[in-house]
């Protein structure tokens, strides 16, 4: 299955729940991974000058259509 890329910024909504790579503009931190659900509102870095994006990796087993309620 071929997704587009989902790159997030901080402030918008997280339109997919799944895991994200979360990447630092200044690189103060390492790339790192977490999991975002469904209509939270993204933080910013609390670093000065520092853009965070939010990449889908992973989307959560609720947004894949092959699954079903049971
Ligand atoms: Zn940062």
């Amino acid at each position: 299955m071929a997704t587009p890329k989902l790159v997030l910024i901080p402030g918008s909504l997280v339109t997919t729940s799944g895991t994200y790579r979360v990447m630092h503009s200044t690189g103060h931190l390492g790339d790192a991974e977490c999991v975002l659900l469904k209509d939270t509102v993204l933080p910013r870095c609390g670093k000065d000058g520092c853009q965070v994006t939010f990449t889908l990796v992973t989307p959560h087993v609720s947004e894949d259509p092959d699954f079903k309620d049971a």
